[in-house]
C-alpha cells in the first residue's frame, strides 16, 4: 500500500515506524563495524603467535563476536539517535514527505 502525501501527492513518504527501523539498523551496523574495527586494531597491536595460528573461520567468528559486542555496547547511542529522529524529524506526526517536507498523521481509509 502506497501512502501519498496530503500536500504534493508524492509517493515518497516515510512513516515514523520505518524511520525508526532504519535508524535502528544504521545504529546497530555502526556499532557492529566499530566492534570489528577495534577488534582488528587490537589483534594487529598484539600480533601474538596464538592469534596468528587461528584458522580463517575462527578469525571470522571472533570478529563477528566482537562486532556483536560492539553493537550491544552502542545501544545507548542508537537509542539517542532514534529519539532524535523521532523528535526532530517527525515531532508528534506519523508521516514525513521526503519531497516537500510535509508532516502529517496518516488518514483513516
Ligand atoms: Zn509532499
Amino acid at each position: 500500500m502506497v501512502t501519498r502525501c496530503l500536500i504534493c501527492n508524492s509517493s515518497v513518504v516515510l512513516s515514523k515506524d520505518a524511520a525508526i527501523a532504519i535508524a535502528r539498523l544504521i545504529g546497530t551496523l555502526d556499532g557492529f563495524l566499530q566492534g570489528v574495527q577495534q577488534s582488528t586494531a587490537k589483534r594487529q597491536a598484539i600480533a601474538s603467535d596464538a592469534d596468528a595460528a587461528l584458522r580463517p573461520l575462527e578469525r571470522a567468528f571472533n570478529l563477528m563476536v566482537d562486532g556483536l559486542a560492539g553493537a550491544a555496547c552502542s545501544w545507548a547511542n542508537t537509542s539517542d539517535f532514534i529519539r532524535d529522529v523521532r523528535k526532530h524529524q517527525f515531532m508528534e506526526y506519523d508521516c514525513l514527505c521526503l519531497r516537500c517536507g510535509a508532516k502529517y498523521d496518516e488518514q483513516p481509509r
